[in-house]
């Protein structure tokens, strides 16, 4: 028990919850910690764990209850070891499985009363079917599907491990791609009851940086933009009566892509990014007559900076996770696109298509990776390609008044993802 008043006692009993020596040592340093804190100087092992860390060399140190000064240190250097060495393992599985993921995820029927036209395989949660109007049937495969009974968490849960890594200095991009309607907002933002991808990912964040209390020290902290017809708007700037000032990508010193003036808000736990998120969506709303209809037609992207320090070797990241709500991708009727809604169109069009050309070219590891085509894919550049992780929600609907824009969606994702043949290899 670690509650204050056993604290308060000169002997802790430590108890085992797995059987495994890692969780256990990381027990028994986090207590330590608090140990030097409270300047207790005795742990008594239970005999479980003095079984189960038998074979860790620091045993007999553990054992002769003396964990300050050098012994302490000697664990705390094990300790960081055998992460270290978790992390490299983690990431040869990902450089087998590669660093790009496409999750399809399909919405509930509304009431429209139209029909279901996907199929899901009880068996596989990697597959789905499509039925078409001439009754054949198409079969796509993305990394994960997510079907109309799978909850945020479902969702949150396999997205966990893609943007935790942010905190080992990786540099993290999460899209929602797909036509208005299908979800995009609600995978990524959710609702205040039913919260999304962006809120659970900064939750996770304060979370582990919290078990890491001790051996890293991080630093969070948010900015909110638009991109809207090729234009950058910064969204955590609350001024409705000045016109918001001009943002452009800049390259810095290192050859990373860098908006200089975006606001970058220091967050302490999730009450502030909650509201950081309010305030972000009030400023995108003000200006626009129909809030739903603007927020169609252009990309809100999320930026989540970690700085991160290593308290035991002194080295310093810095990371960034985005994560995008991405413009409807539905084609515009060549009758209602014309002046304004035209060029949106076209911006649209042109910013997805660089998207998707920018993450077939790294899935195909082509040379050239063509990041100047857009806005988007030029400040997303040192995050997307490299070492960085990528993962794309292809969002459809199930209903039968959809399926051309669904197959485009599908279609177009497993395109970017390299499967079924692969894309066309540029050189
Ligand atoms: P988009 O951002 O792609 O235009 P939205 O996220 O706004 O789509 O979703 C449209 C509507 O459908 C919203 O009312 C949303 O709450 C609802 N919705 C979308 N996906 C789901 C889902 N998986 N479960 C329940 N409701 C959903
Ligand atoms: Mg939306």
């Amino acid at each position: 028990s670690m509650d204050e008043n056993s604290m308060s006692h000169e002997i802790l009993q430590v108890s085992p919850d797995q059987g495994h020596t890692l969780p256990i040592l990381k027990k028994i340093l986090d207590l330590s910690n608090k140990i030097q804190d409270l300047k207790i100087q005795h742990v008594a092992l239970s005999d479980e764990v003095k079984q189960t860390t038998e074979s860790f060399p620091g045993n007999d140190v553990l054992k002769s209850v003396q964990l300050l000064g050098a012994e302490y240190e000697l664990l705390k250097r094990k300790y960081l070891d055998e992460s270290s060495e978790r992390r490299r393992l983690y990431n040869e599985v990902i450089e087998l499985k590669g660093n790009i993921r496409v999750f399809c995820r399909c919405r509930p029927l509304n009431e429209s009363g139209s029909a279901s036209v996907i199929n899901f395989d009880s068996s596989s949660d990697n597959e789905l079917q499509v039925i078409c109007t001439d009754s054949s049937k198409k079969q796509y495969k993305f990394d994960h599907v997510f079907g109309p009974e799978d909850n945020q968490e479902a969702v949150f849960q396999q997205t966990k491990p893609i943007v935790t890594s942010v905190l080992d200095g990786y540099n993290v991009c999460i899209f929602a791609y797909g036509q208005t309607g299908t979800g995009k907002t609600f995978t990524m933002e959710g609702t205040p009851e039913q919260r999304g991808v962006n809120y659970r990912t900064l939750e996770e964040l304060f979370r582990i940086t919290e078990e890491r209390h001790g051996t890293m020290k991080y630093e969070l902290s948010v900015s909110m933009l638009e991109v809207y017809n090729e234009k950058i708007r910064d969204l955590l700037v609350e001024n409705s009566t000045q016109p918001t000032k001009k943002l452009e990508i800049k390259q810095a010193a290192d050859g990373t892509q860098e908006v200089p003036g975006l606001v970058e808000a220091r967050v302490y736990g999730t009450e502030d990014v909650w509201e950081m998120l309010k305030t972000g969506n009030r400023v995108r709303s003000v200006g626009s007559t129909c809030a739903n209809e603007l927020s169609s037609r252009s990309h809100c992207l999320l930026r989540v900076t970690v700085m991160g320090e290593n308290l035991i070797n002194g080295q310093r990241t810095r990371s960034h996770l985005w994560l995008v709500d991405l413009a409807g991708s539905e084609r515009v009727g060549k009758t209602e696109a014309e002046g304004e809604r035209l060029k949106e169109s076209q911006f649209i069009n042109k910013s997805l298509s660089a998207l998707g050309d920018v993450i077939s070219a790294l899935a195909s590891k082509s040379g050239h990776i063509p990041y100047r085509n857009s806005k988007l894919t030029h400040m997303l550049q040192s995050s997307l390609g490299g070492d960085c992780k990528t993962l794309m929600f292809v969002q459809v609907s199930p209903s039968a008044t959809d399926l051309g824009e669904t197959l485009c969606s599908l279609n177009f994702a497993t395109r970017v993802r390299g499967i079924e043949g692969g894309p066309a290899r540029k050189q």
